[in-house]
Order: C-alpha cells, then sequence, then structure tokens
C-alpha cells in the first residue's frame, strides 16, 4: 500500500504538496517535520495530513528523506491557527509555517533545548552531615548544605557563593556525596515573587474581575493613560493564571519588551518566565520556544512572532500597547499579531487583554458592536494628575532652529524648577532637505520620490526609504554655488538649538542613530529614568511604555508633519503619539504640561484631542471613517505591485482586475500609483478592495489571487496582497 502525506513546503505553494512515505521511515503524523525534495533541493517542510489519498498518481510523487521529529512539533491549536492565519492573509502555507518557527526549527536542528551539568545530591550525600566536613572543609560542608536544601546545583546558582566552589564541588563528586547531571536549560528568567502584588484601585479592579484564567473567553481592552495602572492589571490576572498552573502569553511592540519590565515581572511573578524577541541568538530562541511548547515557562513574553507560539496549558493572553503598528508585519507575511492573538484567545476559550493608553479605532469599534468589553482608567495610580496641554502657536513667531521663543521659557522654567523636559520630533537627521539657496536645487534621491536627509554628525546624505547615502555635496550640482542650506527640522538639529539656548545643561537625543549600539537606548533610558538627564530629545522611540517619573515638561515640536499625512491613519496615529507623549509627563507626584507647537492651532482634531482627548478625537475618528467608507467601518485588501519600469505594475494590476471574479459587494479602486510612487528604484502602484463584509472580500480573494501569478504580466513584477493593511502607502 502506498502511504501518501500532505507536506507545508517552503516556496510560492498556496497549499501544501503530496509526498510519499517510503516503507522504511515511519508515517509521519500531523505536525511533524519532514525533509523533502523540491526540484533539486533539499527542504524542511511541516506534515498537515497524514495518511491522506492524493489526487495525483502514486508513481508522480516524491518520497520524503527524512522524518525529523518523533513527536509533533506543533499541536493541533498551533497547527489550525498558522493554517488559518496563512488562508486569510493569503500567504504561502509553508511560509506561515516557517514564520512560526525558530530558527534551528526550520533549519531542520532537533527540537532539543541547550544542555547544562548540574552538580545533584546523592544518596549518600543525603545521609550525611555537612557538620562532619566542616572542620577538615568548610567549603564542602557549605556546598553540601546548600546541596541538600536545593537539590541541585546550576552553574549559574554558582555564582551565590564565593570564589569559584567547582573544586570543592569536584571534591563531593570524588567523596560519592553529589554527581554532576545533564539537564535541560531552557535559559528561563526565574520569577521570584518577592514582592507581593500592590492593592489594586476600584478602576483596577473592575477590569481585573473581569479578567477570569480558566473560566471562558472575554475580550477586554483595558484603556488607559501611561501609569493608569494597566501593568498592574496584568500581573494581577497573571499571577491567579499561575495560581491555577496555567500559562499567560504576553505580547509586546519590540520597543516595549524592556529589561526594566522582564525584571518586574521577575520580582512579583513566582514563576518561571520565558523571553522571544528578535534580539536573541538562535539558540536562545529555540530555548524559549521550546520551554513555552513544554509548559516549562510559566510566562512567555514576546513580540509580534511569539502569537505563533505553542501552548502547553495556556490560561491568558495579554497584548500590550495592542494600537502599536508594529504588531502587523509589514512584509512577507501580513500578519496581525494582535488580531491573531484574539482569535486565538477565542478558539482556546480563554480571556485575551488588551491594553492600550489609545486604543486602536479597530478595537472601539468591536467594543461598539459588543464584541470587547472596555475598562477605563481616568484616575492616575499614586495620584498622579493628568498634564495641561496647550497649543504653542507658531504662526509668525521668529525660531531658533525649531524652537520658538514662549517653548524656551517654558523649558528654562522646569530645568529651573528642577524638573525634567522630554522633546520629541519624530524625525531623525539634522533637516529633512538640502536645498541651495541660490537656484532652489533640492538634494533629491535618484532612487526615490524622496530627498535626502541631511546628517551633520557624519556629515553625509542619507535616504531613509531606501537606505542610499552619499557624500556631501561642496556645491550645487545645478548652479555652482556653495551655499547649501539645510530646510526643516530633524532632532540632531533640535540638539545644536539646545546646547545653544542651555549650555549648562547638555541634552540627551535619543534615536536610531544615537542608540545604534547595543544597549545603548536601555542606558540612556536608564539615566533618563533616574532623573541624571534633565533634556531629552527624541523620536518615537521615547513615546513609549518607559516610566520616566521625573518628566514635568513634554513638547510637541512639531504637530504640523502628522496633520496632513497622506495614509488614512495619518490622523490617528498622531493623535496616539500625542496622547503616548503626553502621557510621559505628571507622572509620580508632580503634575505635568504638555506644549504642542503647531501652524495650525484651530486644526479640529487638535482642538479635539485638547478639550476632549483621545476618546472624543476617536469617536469623531470613527464617525469619519464610517463616512468615508474606511477600515474598521469596512474590511480593506490592498494589492501591491513594483517593478522597475512605471507600465509594467499598471499592467500587471490592469490584469489582474480584468480577470477578477465580479462581486458587486466588493468594490475595487486603482489602479493608482503609490502615494510615493518610486522607491529603491521601482515604481509602486495598488489596487484597494473594500467590502462592507469580509467574507465576500475574502472570498473573491481566495478565488482570484491563484491565478495571479500566472498572469504573463506578472513575470515582470513584484506584487503582494496586504490584508487589513497598517498603512496604505
Ligand atoms: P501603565 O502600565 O498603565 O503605564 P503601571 O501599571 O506601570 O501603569 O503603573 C504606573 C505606576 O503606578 C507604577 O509605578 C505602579 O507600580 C503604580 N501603581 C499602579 N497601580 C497602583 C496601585 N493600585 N496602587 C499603587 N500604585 C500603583
Ligand atoms: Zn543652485
Ligand atoms: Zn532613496
Amino acid at each position: 500500500m502506498t502511504r501518501t502525506i500532505r507536506v507545508a513546503v517552503p516556496g510560492p505553494f498556496t497549499e501544501p504538496l503530496d509526498y510519499l512515505v517510503p516503507s522504511r521511515l515511519p508515517l509521519p503524523r500531523r505536525g511533524v517535520r519532514v525533509r523533502v525534495p523540491l526540484g533539486r533541493r533539499e527542504l524542511v517542510g511541516m506534515v498537515t495530513a497524514a495518511p491522506s489519498g492524493s489526487n495525483l498518481a502514486a508513481d508522480r510523487l516524491r518520497p520524503i528523506t527524512a522524518v525529523l521529529d518523533d513527536e509533533p512539533l506543533l499541536d493541533e491549536e498551533t497547527s489550525s491557527l498558522i493554517e488559518w492565519a496563512a488562508h486569510y492573509y493569503h500567504h504561502p502555507v509553508g511560509e506561515a509555517y516557517l514564520t512560526a518557527l525558530p530558527a534551528r526549527l526550520r533549519q531542520g536542528q532537533a527540537a532539543a533545548p541547550a544542555i547544562a551539568t548540574v552538580w545533584t545530591i546523592t544518596a549518600e550525600g543525603r545521609e550525611t552531615a555537612p557538620e562532619s566536613l566542616a572542620r577538615q572543609a568548610p567549603r564542602q560542608a557549605v556546598l553540601l548544605e546548600a546541596l541538600q536544601a536545593e537539590e541541585h546545583l546550576s552553574p549559574a546558582r554558582l555564582a551565590g557563593f564565593d570564589g569559584d566552589p567547582r573544586g570543592a564541588l569536584q571534591r563531593l563528586v570524588e567523596r560519592g556525596l553529589a554527581s554532576l547531571t545533564p539537564v535541560p536549560d531552557y535559559g528561563l528568567i526565574i520569577g521570584r515573587g518577592e514582592e507581593s502584588n500592590l492593592a489594586l484601585n476600584d478602576e483596577q479592579i473592575a477590569a481585573a474581575r473581569a479578567i477570569q484564567p480558566g473560566e471562558g473567553h472575554e475580550v477586554v481592552l483595558v484603556d488607559g493613560v501611561t501609569g493608569s495602572g494597566k501593568t498592574e492589571i496584568y500581573l494581577d490576572a497573571i499571577a491567579r493564571s499561575l495560581a491555577q498552573g496555567l500559562q499567560t502569553l504576553v505580547i509586546v511592540p519590540e520597543i516595549g519588551l524592556t529589561p526594566q519590565l522582564v525584571r518586574r515581572f521577575q520580582r512579583r511573578l513566582p514563576g518561571r518566565i520565558a523571553v522571544l524577541h528578535s534580539g536573541l541568538g538562535d539558540g536562545e530562541r529555540l530555548n524559549a520556544w521550546l520551554a513555552a511548547r513544554t509548559g516549562e515557562a510559566d510566562v512567555v513574553i514576546g513580540t509580534r512572532s511569539a502569537a505563533f507560539v505553542p501552548l502547553r496549558r495556556p490560561g491568558l493572553i495579554v497584548i500590550d500597547e495592542e494600537h502599536d503598528a508594529s504588531l502587523k508585519q509589514q512584509e512577507g507575511f501580513r500578519y496581525s499579531a494582535r488580531d491573531l492573538a484574539v482569535l486565538r484567545a477565542h478558539r482556546l476559550d480563554i480571556p485575551v487583554v488588551l491594553g492600550s493608553a489609545t486604543p486602536s479605532l479597530e478595537s472601539l469599534e468591536n467594543v461598539r458592536r459588543g464584541r470587547y468589553t472596555r475598562y477605563r482608567l481616568c484616575q492616575r495610580a499614586g495620584d498622579a494628575r493628568p498634564p495641561v496641554i496647550q497649543l504653542l502657536d507658531m504662526r509668525g513667531q521668529p525660531t531658533r532652529d525649531g524652537l520658538s521663543q514662549p517653548l524656551i521659557d517654558q523649558i528654562r522654567r522646569h530645568l529651573e524648577g528642577g524638573g525634567q523636559a522630554l522633546l520629541f520630533l519624530n524625525r531623525r537627521g539634522f533637516s529633512p532637505t538640502l536645498i541651495c539657496h541660490e537656484c532652489g536645487w533640492l538634494a533629491e534621491c535618484d532612487r526615490c520620490d524622496a530627498r535626502y536627509t541631511y546628517h551633520r554628525g557624519r556629515g553625509r546624505l542619507h535616504c531613509h526609504h531606501c537606505d542610499r547615502e552619499r557624500s556631501l555635496p561642496h556645491h550645487c550640482p545645478s548652479c555652482g554655488s556653495v551655499d547649501l542650506r539645510p530646510l526643516g527640522l530633524g532632532t540632531e538639529r533640535i540638539e545644536t538649538a539646545l546646547q545653544a539656548a542651555f549650555p549648562e545643561t547638555p541634552p540627551v537625543r535619543i534615536d536610531r542613530d544615537s542608540t545604534r549600539r547595543r544597549g545603548s537606548f536601555e542606558r540612556q533610558m536608564e539615566a533618563a529614568r533616574r532623573g541624571d538627564t534633565r533634556l531629552l530629545l527624541g523620536t518615537q522611540m521615547l513615546a513609549k511604555g518607559h516610566h520616566l517619573p521625573a518628566v514635568t515638561l513634554v513638547a510637541i515640536i512639531d504637530a504640523d508633519q502628522g496633520l496632513f499625512g497622506a495614509d488614512f491613519r495619518a490622523p490617528e496615529r498622531l493623535a496616539q503619539l500625542v496622547v503616548q507623549v503626553a502621557g510621559r509627563a505628571g507622572r509620580a507626584e508632580r503634575s505635568g504640561e504638555v506644549a504642542i507647537q503647531t501652524h495650525h492651532p484651530e486644526h479640529p482634531l487638535l482642538q479635539m484631542l485638547i478639550h476632549g482627548g483621545y476618546p472624543a478625537f476617536a469617536e469623531a475618528a470613527l464617525a469619519e471613517r464610517e463616512a468615508a467608507g474606511l477600515p474598521p467601518a469596512r474590511a480593506m485588501a490592498l494589492l501591491r505591485a513594483e517593478a522597475p519600469s512605471r507600465e509594467a505594475p499598471q499592467a500587471f494590476l490592469k490584469a489582474a482586475l480584468a480577470g477578477a471574479p465580479r462581486d458587486p459587494r466588493v468594490e475595487r479602486l486603482g489602479p493608482y500609483p503609490a502615494p510615493m510612487e518610486r522607491r529603491a528604484g521601482r515604481y509602486r502602484a495598488q489596487v484597494m478592495l473594500q467590502s462592507d463584509l469580509r467574507a465576500p472580500l475574502q472570498h473573491l480573494l481566495t478565488q482570484w489571487l491563484p491565478r495571479l501569478g500566472r498572469l504573463p504580466e506578472a513575470r515582470r513584477v513584484r506584487w503582494s496582497i496586504d490584508v487589513d493593511p497598517a498603512e496604505t502607502l
């Protein structure tokens, strides 16, 4: 009898491929990795079904060459989640599986954790009184006592003893009182739970009550400004999940996963914590992943891709900063970690908590439709008062490199009063443009519809869209003038202005340029947190989740760049930014001030934010989206194409549309050039699809997309589909 299996193989295949299992190999189950031939290569694939008949004749099927796992690596729940995501985001299923696995498992290595050697007490060691050694071998006596109490001593634990205790341990081994044993080492952080959780206030209690690990599905949106005590609610719920022996998955944006947060979890939670993020080595990543899968880890804190991590005994999912755009992958497999985590919690029938100071309009719409329950935290924990927000009208004001006189005065007042000021500008470099003062020539990237950013520190021009760099021109290539001037504001320029205005208080700049070295971001934030740094300026890196208790003034240097963005989400992003940044001010015992520099103080969005806060803004924005027929009122997908020539993407998209199934419920827009048509030497165009309901849109995509690869026009472009796009640029 021929044995066939279906295998999800990396490559452009929507569905798994059929293979034969030769009789010398065991029949692998779903969730097991196998090695398969594909063309002339050999790849690692994931078994999705076995056994099954095949539509292809057996003599056309190729045999797998190896079975890599004894036990399924992925359980049914995780496998079906990955397959669901591959279908929903219309991404090849094999690639989706790859995204979900740590690199070493993708490469076919064994699903085994690192091994550490530990010293273990023997039966004889247990019977021996440490005092009997105390006279001639005091160190051995101490170690024996520790072994009797703790059973094992790991290499990490040895640091807790004076000097290097290895020699003395070796003596104990020779005496037969201890032995060396290899044990799996998942590299977990051992939560000490030495600090008990705080007594929650009434608002926190209401939210915490709604989160009942082990008692069914519930989506709880915790909506509270920074410092209102959201993390305390998570900790309370996680502790209850732990007490029931259940695991918690915590998903945070990359920038939110700080050592500070991990230490806080460690101090509070008496459980083992695995951390999963992109900065880990392959070995560490594999260990953490396996710890989640085997249940060795009680709490898994990870970034986006942790949404797919298998869990042995899941009890609770937490998504912090749920509005954050980085939770949606923007290339390749374009999944939303937030949306998948909510779906996953639903399928697992467990609670999921979404936390934010500025909930996404998607989540607020789900509250409106009764799918999520929202809990607001209005009082700031520890009696911190909300900041006072004021607009600084820049019209006609003299400015010094972007700083108006009122702002300079305000900063001075705060510094003199012992406060800390935080300035925010979402643009690094010295200036976003270099212009010739004689003829108006602009330094433009020749591969993008964009200008070079001038980086004065490095003395270079840099395109932030394609990463191209070039040296600074000595003179204007158009008229020969040497009078080239920076135009516009970047963080380097603000830094210069601050140095001039406050020579006594050196500013610290925090952006991607100043924090390139590993750990430097953390060091700078730590100095800021201690209050050593009085004057800080930076990009959105500064806006997120860090506790800066001494900040009394937050200034937004330029609100105008966010008011007039090309993306339909630009106002939402600006509002979120303003509120997040404002959340840095007035923590702890001091009340804070927020100053926003703008040339458009009457802009309705700014007015709404100042007078009604984010909730009023969000309500108005939702109504606007509804009227304009945009998400979350309607479902959206974006088909993008790009190529070195301008016509190729247009031709492809036209051909694609010509062959698209007709459905009056799905509206089609385009093809039209992307708002930035040329990027990195490629012309970009897109087609937008929208529908009141997800189902018809999904149905159309499922029928339509598999045909696109066969169009002759497809050979000349790169194309991709983005379901629920986070941006439409
Ligand atoms: P968020 O996650 O919303 O930014 P946190 O949970 O980090 O807020 O809380 C901000 C600060 O307030 C922390 O120092 C925290 O320990 C403190 N805090 C939160 N809730 C309480 C409470 N119920 N009682 C006392 N302090 C609290
Ligand atoms: Zn010129
Ligand atoms: Zn460029």
